[in-house]
C-alpha cells in the first residue's frame, strides 16, 4: 500500500506537533491532536491578548470581546447557522445536551415522550433519563439495522403524538454508521417534535448545514474538532433558544439584578452565566479555520479511504469481525474472537498504535452487540495508509500471540 497523503504538496502531520516521532494515532474520535495553529491561538490568547471579555473599558478587553464574538461568528458560519446569536458556547457536547434537557425539557409534561437510539453515548441518553425522573417522561428507543445502521423507518414509526424531541447521533462513535439527518427531521417535525442532533462525530468529519439538516438543536465538543477541551457549541435555532429559560444564573446572563427578581439577558448571553472559556473559544475558531482551509469534503473523502482501506486489510484476518456498515465515518470498530479488546489495544501500544479498547460510553450498544467492549480504530486528517498498514500489521501480531485462541 502507498502512502495517500491528503494533501499532496503539504505534510498535514508536520502542522501537529503532538504526532511526534513514528506514532499511528487511531483515537481522534475520542480526541483529535492539535495543530500548531490551534496552540498558537491559545498561547497568543493567555500571553499577549489576554483580557476579560464583556466588561472591561480598555482597549484590551475590547479587543478580547472583539476576538470572542469573531469565534462566536467562525463558528456559526462553519455550521451554516442563521446568525451568530445561535451559538451558545459550552463546555462540549455532554454541557449543551445537559442544557437543552434542563432548560427546554422544563416545559415537558409527564406522558411526554422522548426518542433516541440504540446507539447514543451515555451524554444523549443519561440527561434524558434525568429529565425522566423529574418530569415524569417516556425515553423511547429505536433499534438499529442489522448492519449497525439506525433502523430509520423503524425509528419514524415509533414517532407519536407525545413525542416532543428526536435525539440521535449523526454519526455513531462506536460503529461510524451516518444516520439520514433531513429524513428523520421531516419526520419529527411532520408529528411536531424537535430534532437534536449530536454531532460530536460528524461535525470534525464532514460538511454539516445545521439549516439543511433540519435540525433544531446541534451539538459539538471543540476537542473531538482539532480544537481545545472544555469548549463546545450548542447551535438551536433562534426562536427556540429565545423560548428557553436559563439553566445557570450568575454574571453575564442576566439584564437587570434586584433582590426583588432579576430579569435576563438575550441568548446566547442568557445561557453563559460566569465568565466564559475566552481562550477556548478562540483556540475552537483556529482550528474551523484550520479545517475549513482544508476542505470538509475533502476531509470526508481522505477518511473514507482510510477506512475503506482498514475494512479491506482486517478483513482479510479470518479470526477478525468488522462491526458497523461499509460506508462509516471515519471510524472503525472490530473484535476478535477470544481475545479482549484491551490485549489487542496494549498489543498495539507496543507497535506504536494507538487504538481505543472499551465500551466507548455506549454500554447499551455493547449489550446489544453482545460483546463486552470493542477495539477502535478512528480516522482523522492527518492519517495515512502507513497508519492502516501499521493497525493491520499490529493485528495479525495480535493473532499470531494468541493463536489457537483466536
Ligand atoms: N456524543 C458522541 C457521539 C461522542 O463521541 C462523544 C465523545 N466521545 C460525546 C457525545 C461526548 O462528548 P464530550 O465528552 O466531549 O462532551
Amino acid at each position: 500500500m502507498a502512502t495517500a497523503p491528503l494533501l499532496p504538496d503539504t505534510d498535514v502531520r508536520a502542522d501537529f506537533p503532538g504526532l511526534g516521532g513514528d506514532w499511528a494515532y487511531l483515537d481522534t474520535a475520542a480526541t483529535a491532536q492539535k495543530p500548531q495553529a490551534v496552540i498558537d491561538a491559545i498561547a497568543r490568547a493567555y500571553g499577549p491578548d489576554y483580557a476579560t471579555v464583556h466588561r472591561g473599558v480598555y482597549a484590551r478587553s475590547a479587543d478580547m470581546t472583539f476576538a470572542f464574538e469573531a469565534a462566536r461568528e467562525t463558528v456559526a458560519r462553519f455550521l451554516g447557522a442563521a446568525s451568530a446569536q445561535e451559538i451558545v458556547f459550552v463546555r462540549g457536547a455532554t454541557e449543551g445536551l445537559n442544557l437543552v434537557a434542563q432548560s427546554w425539557g422544563d416545559r415537558l409534561e409527564a406522558g411526554d415522550r422522548i426518542l433516541i437510539s440504540a446507539l447514543e453515548h451515555h451524554s444523549n441518553i443519561v440527561p434524558w433519563q434525568l429529565l425522566a425522573q423529574r418530569k415524569g417522561i417516556i425515553l423511547d428507543v429505536a433499534p438499529l439495522t442489522e448492519d449497525g445502521r439506525i433502523d430509520e423507518a423503524r425509528l419514524i414509526a415509533m414517532i407519536g403524538p407525545r413525542t416532543r424531541l428526536v435525539s440521535i447521533a449523526q454519526v455513531s462513535n462506536v460503529l461510524g454508521s451516518m444516520a439520514d439527518v433531513p429524513r428523520i427531521a421531516a419526520a419529527a417535525h411532520g408529528a411536531g417534535a424537535l430534532l437534536m442532533v449530536d454531532g460530536c462525530q460528524s461535525a470534525p468529519h464532514m460538511a454539516v448545514d445545521v439549516q439543511a439538516l433540519g435540525a433544531d438543536f446541534f451539538v459539538f465538543s471543540g476537542h473531538k474538532l482539532y480544537g481545545p477541551t472544555g469548549i463546545g457549541v450548542l447551535w438551536a435555532r433562534a426562536e427556540i433558544l429565545e423560548s428557553m429559560p436559563p439553566w445557570q444564573g450568575g454574571g453575564a446572563m442576566i439584564e437587570t439584578v434586584r433582590f426583588e427578581g432579576s430579569t435576563f439577558a438575550p441568548p446566547p448571553q442568557r445561557f453563559e452565566a460566569g465568565t466564559p472559556h475566552i481562550a477556548g473559544a478562540i483556540g475552537l475558531a483556529a482550528a474551523v479555520d484550520y479545517v475549513m482551509s482544508i476542505g470538509m469534503d475533502r476531509i470526508a473523502a481522505h477518511e473514507a479511504m482510510l477506512v475503506d482501506a482498514a475494512r479491506t486489510a482486517l478483513g482479510r484476518i479470518n479470526s477478525v469481525r468488522l462491526l458497523g456498515p461499509e460506508d462509516a465515518a471515519g471510524i472503525l470498530s472490530f473484535v476478535i474472537d477470544g481475545v479482549h479488546p484491551h490485549d489487542i489495544g496494549t498489543i498495539l501500544d507496543e507497535a506504536g498504535v494507538a487504538i481505543r479498547a472499551g465500551h466507548h460510553c455506549c454500554q447499551p450498544l455493547m449489550q446489544l452487540l453482545d460483546v463486552p467492549a470493542t477495539a477502535r480504530a478512528s480516522f482523522g486528517i492527518y492519517n495515512n495508509m502507513r497508519d492502516v498498514e501499521r493497525l493491520a500489521a499490529g493485528i495479525e501480531r495480535v493473532t499470531r500471540i494468541f493463536g489457537g485462541a483466536a
